[in-house]
């Protein structure tokens, strides 16, 4: 399998919180997930350490759209490169309005610019669709995009050459620590997440290449303890919903849950804090919270 390379986006200051990855075809670069806007120079002076420029960039692949996987696509965009995304997806990259105001909604008004930076419209001539199965030659290499629901209704994971970029879908795992499920409203679907692990299971990929953050090769393993986790973690939620418990409420208590969770474990306070950084506690209690209530209306 030809060379990947991992470019840690240094979010926030923080290591190994979100990655994008650089793949060298004949037809020029192909660069899998672009992080936020708040960190494109970061990326663009990884894509220069490497001996590359940014309008070296021909082709991008997101796994979804949000802002830590697909902020600064229509960066990449401008600079000339064809954005490959979720049919679900391209219209709210096509005007980002929506998509903005409501982050802006879970994350602050105040807060969206320091994090992620801004986002513009990307042409829909800048687009590529990318159906579930659909592969895609760029030169010498192909990758294929396999509709992966359950984090977001939007999700891709794209498959190279054995090894299988999956944003969100299985899961995050930083320095060792353990698989956790990033949780974020407004589309956790835990039965379409495990579906999507089952697909994952039947390609039966040789890396996995995580957004948070990295590669994972006990591929298995790695699924069981994510499959567990979000097991513990949706139950502990049932638990809070069922009593009627808030989002603010609960989430000081989750993560008092989690940390147990991680300090048994043997994880360390410093990766503890990066993992809040990737995966935000409040995020997940807030996206169980709201998987949960819709199922008890009926509607998932
Ligand atoms: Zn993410």
């Amino acid at each position: 399998m030809r060379d990947v390379e991992v470019l840690d986006l240094n979010f926030r200051n923080a290591s190994q919180a979100i990655g994008a990855f650089l793949v060298k075809s004949s037809a020029g670069l192909i660069l899998v997930e672009t992080g936020p806007e708040s960190t494109f120079s970061v990326l663009n002076s990884q894509v220069e350490a490497l001996g590359y420029q940014l309008s070296d960039i021909r082709y991008v692949l997101l796994s979804h759209i949000h802002f830590d996987h697909a902020g600064a696509a229509w960066k990449l965009a401008q600079a000339g490169a064809q954005v490959y995304v979720h049919p679900v997806g391209l219209p709210h990259l096509a005007s980002p309005d929506r998509l903005w105001n409501s982050a802006s909604q879970i994350y602050g008004a105040e807060n969206m610019g320091k994090l992620w930076g801004r986002m513009e419209p990307i042409p829909e001539s800048a687009m590529t669709e990318a159906s579930h199965g659909e592969s895609f030659v760029f030169g010498d290499v192909s990758f294929t995009a396999w509709h992966t629901p359950g984090h977001a209704s939007h999700h891709i994971a794209w498959e190279f050459e054995g090894g299988l970029f999956t944003g969100d879908v299985a899961g995050v795992k930083i320095c060792g620590g353990p698989a956790v499920p990033p949780c974020p409203p407004p589309d956790i679907h835990m039965e379409a997440w495990k579906d999507s692990l089952q697909l994952i299971r039947k390609i039966a990929p040789s890396r996995l290449y995580l957004t948070h953050f990295g590669m994972i090769e006990m591929i298995e393993q790695h699924l069981d303890e994510l499959e567990e986790a979000m097991d513990s973690w949706a139950m502990w939620i049932k638990a809070e919903f069922d009593n009627g418990t808030t989002v603010e409420d609960a989430t000081p208590r989750f993560m008092e849950f989690t940390r147990a969770q991680m300090n048994s474990l043997g994880v360390s306070e410093a990766v503890q804090s990066l993992y809040e950084y990737a995966n935000p506690s409040w995020m997940s209690v807030a996206g169980l919270m709201r998987y949960w209530k819709l199922k008890a209306q009926g509607r998932l």
